[in-house]
């Protein structure tokens, strides 16, 4: 695939120690376009879109951020917990604006299934479908994110 230059500088920052030390395509060696098309794919197949998913990530971030010290349970199963790290990032696909440094643990009591967000992951699932390479620190199998924030 012939890459624009833009394309490459993107390509760029998501690589390891760029705009943040882990970079976000972990061992994967799909291109970023490659691995968007796919998820994308597998998102219809749940019947999902990343609007869905980003606003449902938005509302346990929102809830839990305000929430200072430790879990909060959210709507009865969902135990969800904001970490904050100082500083902000950016985001790789060039949008201007920063986004928290921050990690969001839920852990859905009903089906056992734990995950991890940051608000840059729900910024990229809304407006890029970027759900990171595999093997990277904050990848999100798309069928365990929707079952863990829907079930
Ligand atoms: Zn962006």
């Amino acid at each position: 695939m012939k890459e624009t230059p833009h394309e490459i500088k993107i390509h760029n920052n998501l690589k390891a120690g760029v705009i943040s030390i882990d970079g976000f395509l972990g061992d994967d060696s799909r291109h970023y376009h490659e691995i968007i098309v796919e998820d994308r794919n597998e998102l219809l197949k749940l019947n999902t879109t990343t609007e869905e998913l980003a606003d449902r990530m938005n509302y346990f971030t929102e809830i839990s951020f305000e929430h200072y010290e430790g879990s909060v349970l959210i709507d009865d199963h969902y135990e969800v917990e904001y970490r904050s790290y100082r500083g902000k990032i950016l985001c790789p696909f060039f949008h201007p604006g920063l986004f928290r440094k921050g990690e969001i643990f839920l852990y859905n009591k009903k089906n056992d299934i734990r995950i991890c967000w940051t608000p840059l992951n729900i910024h990229m699932i809304r407006e890029h479908c970027f759900l990171e390479g595999k093997g990277s620190k904050h990848r999100l199998e798309p069928k365990e994110l929707y079952r863990s924030l829907f079930e």
